[in-house]
């Protein structure tokens, strides 16, 4: 029987925006199986709670049938050998993402040697696209359509109130 190629794509996806959808679809394509996995991380405040975003991202990734979503907490690593997958899968947008990246992915290799770790660049249309940025644009009212999938715009919504989305282009 062959060998499935199964990649873990972790992050914090708070929340998961059109650059993640981009990096998950273009992993889709490349691996028999993608699991993307929310990192639970108590030192780090965030929006939404693993479970809110894991029901977000499942939402958005349905159409793609070799993607499935889950929580995790502790190591990249243990979530990595927990679902068999010998690949991680991380974004690069600009050179301002690479040191961090680089240190993180010889970190996760010398903690687990076998590892790969691959990156992936989205369309040029997501490069300048973050969460953080995000979050702030809702929060102040702004427009996040056409930047986050339908179902977290709707989230956004109800936990900004009403006025977020009412400013920028339609
Ligand atoms: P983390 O806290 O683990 O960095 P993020 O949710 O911010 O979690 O990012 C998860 C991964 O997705 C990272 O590798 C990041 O570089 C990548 N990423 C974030 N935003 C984008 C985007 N707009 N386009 C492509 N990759 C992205």
């Amino acid at each position: 029987m062959k060998h499935e190629r199964v990649a873990l794509f972790p992050g914090s996806f708070d929340p998961f925006t059109n650059g993640h959808l981009d990096l998950t679809a273009r992993g889709a394509r490349l691996f028999d199986r993608v699991v993307l996995a929310v990192a639970h991380n108590p030192s780090k405040t965030s929006l939404f709670t693993p479970e809110e975003r894991v029901d977000m991202i499942r939402d958005s990734v349905q159409r793609l049938k070799n993607v499935s979503v889950m929580h995790f907490a502790g190591l990249v690593v243990d979530c990595a050998r927990q679902v068999g997958a010998q690949t991680i899968i991380r974004g690069l947008r600009a050179v301002s993402d690479f040191e961090f990246e680089f240190q993180m992915a010889l970190m996760n290799r010398r903690l687990q040697p076998g590892l790969e770790i691959v990156f992936l660049m989205p369309d040029q249309e997501y490069t300048y696209l973050n969460s953080t940025l995000v979050k702030e644009v809702a929060r102040h009212g702004g427009r996040v359509k056409g930047l986050v999938p339908a179902t977290v715009e709707r989230r956004l919504h109800v936990r900004f109130g009403r006025r977020a989305g009412r400013r920028g282009k339609e």
